[in-house]
């Protein structure tokens, strides 16, 4: 924001006035014109409120650079579910990898018992080692659809090429952008040019004004929403597997009014502080929650130390008793 003093007033009058305010400004001299910066990390403030401020000629507001995602409803419709402010939070749940269809069909008949209303499942797997399992690809996007019918759930599921995005899109009510793809700008487009609504996890060094942008990249090529994913970025002790920042959970949902998601599982990589971040998180704003489960969390071949089990994922929902009920599909 700038705010021009009037021509006669004393510039200091009107510095007082904004610092009064908790505002953090840098002075211009434009001529005979004072100009008063509002530094960004200063408290939000509604600039009608500085308008009325004695000598203050007038305050004008940057354009905005995701004018698309300002735009966008607080409240998210996929597929008949509710996502944002003033919907009670979502669950989705499933394993890190489809892994058969056996595995999937048990899970989803578990995830829908403890209440989430998305099966989610990675069918296209980012793995940082090549020898590790890195998904069944089409088949598994068929397999967690029939899965998810079958028991009245949305499918949320990770696109990780443009080339495979098509069939992602085909086959889920929420096109997952994965941390490490946040911003790849030709995967974005790709996942915008679905029309889908899009989950777009964090990037796990991406500041939340980059993510922004990249969920306005999205917006721009066709998204019908974007909805954010909190999954922890990376830290300097590896203690948990990442952190996980619910300073950017609260700032997305109480100062944006932006839907966000929070990811316990791939933040801490362990399935003991599931429970407790997964409190935090919905004390914090968040919308909903994305939980890894596994019929056998010793035998996942992918992310089994963080999977909860089945009776585990049954637990943790009942004790948060927060989830909107399942909607038929
Ligand atoms: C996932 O959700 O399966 C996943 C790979 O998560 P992230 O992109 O957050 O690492
Ligand atoms: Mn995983």
């Amino acid at each position: 924001m700038i705010v021009t003093v009037s021509i006669g007033t004393d510039p200091s009058r009107v510095a007082a006035e904004l610092t009064t305010r908790g505002l953090w400004t840098r002075r211009l001299q434009d001529g005979t014109r004072t100009l008063f910066v509002v530094e960004p990390h200063s408290r939000e403030v509604d600039p009608e409120e500085l308008r009325t401020i004695a000598g203050v000629e007038s305050v004008a507001l940057p354009p905005s650079p995701h004018p698309l995602l300002d735009a966008q409803p607080t409240l998210v419709d996929v597929s008949g579910v509710q996502i944002g402010a003033g919907a009670q939070p979502v669950l989705m749940a499933g394993p890190c990898s489809v892994e058969s269809e056996e595995q999937i069909r048990q899970v989803a008949a578990s995830v829908r018992r403890a209440g989430a209303s998305f099966l989610r499942g990675g069918a296209y797997k980012p793995r940082t080692s090549p020898y590790a399992f890195t998904g069944h690809g089409e088949r598994a996007l068929r397999w967690l659809r029939d899965a998810a019918d079958a028991h009245g759930l949305r499918v949320v599921t990770e696109a990780m090429s443009e080339a495979d995005t098509p069939a992602v899109a085909e086959h889920s009510d929420l096109v997952q952008i994965g941390s490490r793809n946040m911003q790849n700008f030709a995967l974005l487009r790709a996942a915008g040019r679905t029309g889908k609504p899009v989950l777009l996890k964090r990037g796990m060094s991406a500041t939340v004004e980059e993510w922004l942008m990249a969920a306005e990249h999205c917006l721009v090529h066709g998204a019908r929403a974007v909805i954010f994913c909190e999954r922890g970025i990376r830290g300097f002790d590896t203690t948990t597997r990442n952190l996980l920042d619910l300073g950017a959970v609260a700032l997305l949902s109480h100062v944006r009014g932006l839907p966000v998601i929070v990811d316990p599982s791939h933040a801490t990589g362990r399935r003991d502080l599931v429970a407790p971040l997964s409190r935090a998180a919905l004390a914090a704003g968040a919308a909903g929650l994305l939980i890894e489960t596994h019929p056998s969390p010793a035998h996942a071949l992918s992310d089994g130390p963080q999977a909860l089990a089945p009776d585990e994922l049954q637990h943790l929902s009942q004790s948060l008793g927060a989830f909107a009920a399942p909607h038929a599909a």
